[in-house]
C-alpha cells in the first residue's frame, strides 16, 4: 500500500490525520514541529510520541523527503538540482548563492500550460501539477538547505496555475509552526492569472513578481499566449487595486531580447502602463536557448535600456545571468533529462 507523505501537509491537516488514526489532538503540532522544526529523516525519531503512537502513524504514512537525483555546478556558483516527481517527471531547483544571500528557486509544476515561446518548459507542456511535499521538498531536501535565506517561485511552472498546492507550501514557510520565515524572503512570480491572483494576495503576504516582458498587447500575445485571455492590463487594475503594505513588494519581471522589446518606444509604454503603480523592474538578459530564434542584448544596451528606465522614475535593475555554463534557463536540464529516458 503505498503510505501518505506527512511532509508538505499544513496544521490543519496533521489535525485531520491524528482524528482519523485517533491520536490526541495535541499530537499535531508535535509532529509539525519534528517536520519543520527539527530535521528528521524518519517518523521513528518523533520521539516525544509514545511508541505505540508512532506504530499507528507508521502503518499509515511515511515522512516523504527524496533527495535530488542529479546535480550540475556552475562556474559561478550556481547549482541546479533535478528531482523526480509525479513517479516519471523530473523538474529542476536552482541555488543560488550571492555574497550574504542564498536563494533557492522552486519549481511548482512539471512542465507548464502557458507556452511562452522563448521558454524550454513551455515547449515541454503540461505534465502535472506538484503537491506542497513535492514543492517543499526541493528545499527541504536541498544540500544547502541551511544556507539558505531566500525563496523565489520562478522555476518551472505557473505558481498561479497550481494555486491551493502553492498557497499550502507558502503556509507552510511562513506560519510559526511551520518554518517561521518572514513572507517578505519569498517572491511568487506568475505571468498574471486574473482567476486567482487576487487569492494569492489575500491569503499570502509574499512578494509578487510578474512576468512582463513587453507593455504592448500583440508583441506580448506573440511571447506569452496567456495575454489573449488575461490581459496585462486586467493584471495591473488588480495590483492598482490592491492595498499593499509597505512590506510587500510587486516587481515586473522583463527580459531583454536583442531588437525587438529593448527600444525607446518600450520604455516609453513602461512607463505609460505602470504609472501609478509602486514597484520595480527587474531586467534579465535573455538567456540563449536552442533554437529560439531569439537573441542576447550586449551588455551595454541592456545597461542604457535600464538607464533609460530610471530615468522615467522606474526603478529597474539587471538581474544577473547565473549559472550559463550549465544550462540555468528553466527547463533545459530537465528536458535533457526527459529526453534521455525517452530514447533509452
Ligand atoms: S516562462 Fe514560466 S509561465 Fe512561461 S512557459 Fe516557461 S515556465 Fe511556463
Amino acid at each position: 500500500m503505498l503510505k501518505e507523505k506527512l511532509y508538505g501537509k499544513t496544521l490543519n491537516e496533521l489535525i485531520a490525520v491524528t482524528k482519523r488514526i485517533r491520536l490526541p489532538g495535541y499530537a499535531a503540532k508535535q509532529i509539525a514541529d519534528w517536520l519543520y522544526k527539527k530535521e528528521i529523516s524518519s517518523i521513528g525519531e518523533m520521539t516525544n510520541l509514545s511508541k505505540k503512537m508512532r506504530e499507528i502513524l507508521e502503518a499509515d504514512y511515511e515522512l516523504g523527503l527524496s533527495n535530488p537525483v542529479k546535480s550540475a555546478v556552475s562556474s559561478d556558483g550556481t547549482k541546479k538540482y533535478l528531482y523526480k516527481v509525479l513517479n516519471d517527471k523530473y523538474i529542476e531547483t536552482a541555488y543560488i548563492p550571492d555574497d550574504d544571500r542564498a536563494t533557492i528557486c522552486v519549481s511548482s509544476q512539471a512542465g507548464c500550460k502557458m507556452g511562452c515561446i522563448f521558454c524550454m518548459t513551455g515547449r515541454q507542456g503540461f505534465q502535472g501539477n506538484l503537491s506542497s511535499n513535492e514543492i517543499l521538498n526541493q528545499f527541504r531536501s536541498l544540500p544547502e538547505f541551511r544556507k539558505l535565506t531566500n525563496m523565489v517561485y520562478m522555476g518551472m511552472g505557473e505558481p498561479l496555475d497550481n494555486i491551493t498546492e502553492v498557497l499550502k507550501s507558502l503556509e507552510i514557510l511562513t506560519s510559526d509552526w511551520g518554518y517561521g520565515w518572514s513572507p517578505t524572503r519569498i517572491t511568487v512570480s506568475t505571468v498574471g492569472l486574473k482567476g486567482t491572483i487576487s487569492d494569492f494576495l489575500e491569503k499570502s503576504r509574499c512578494h509578487l513578481a510578474v512576468s512582463l516582458h513587453s507593455p504592448f498587447d500583440e508583441e506580448r500575445r506573440r511571447l506569452m499566449p496567456i495575454q489573449r485571455t488575461n490581459s496585462v492590463r486586467e493584471i495591473l487594475e488588480i495590483i492598482r487595486n490592491f492595498d499593499f503594505n509597505n512590506q510587500r513588494r510587486v516587481s515586473f519581471e522583463y527580459i531583454l531580447f536583442k531588437d525587438l522589446n529593448d527600444t525607446p518606444a518600450h520604455v516609453k509604454e513602461l512607463a505609460r502602463i505602470l504609472n501609478g503603480i509602486k514597484c520595480r523592474i527587474n531586467i534579465i538578459r535573455f538567456h540563449h536557448i536552442p533554437g529560439s530564434g531569439f537573441n542576447s542584448p550586449d551588455p551595454a544596451s541592456t545597461i542604457a535600456f535600464r538607464e533609460a528606465l530610471n530615468t522615467k522614475g522606474l526603478v529597474t535593475t539587471i538581474r544577473a545571468s547565473r549559472g550559463e555554463d550549465i544550462q540555468a534557463a528553466c527547463g533545459l536540464l530537465s528536458t535533457l533529462e526527459q529526453n534521455k529516458h525517452i530514447s533509452q
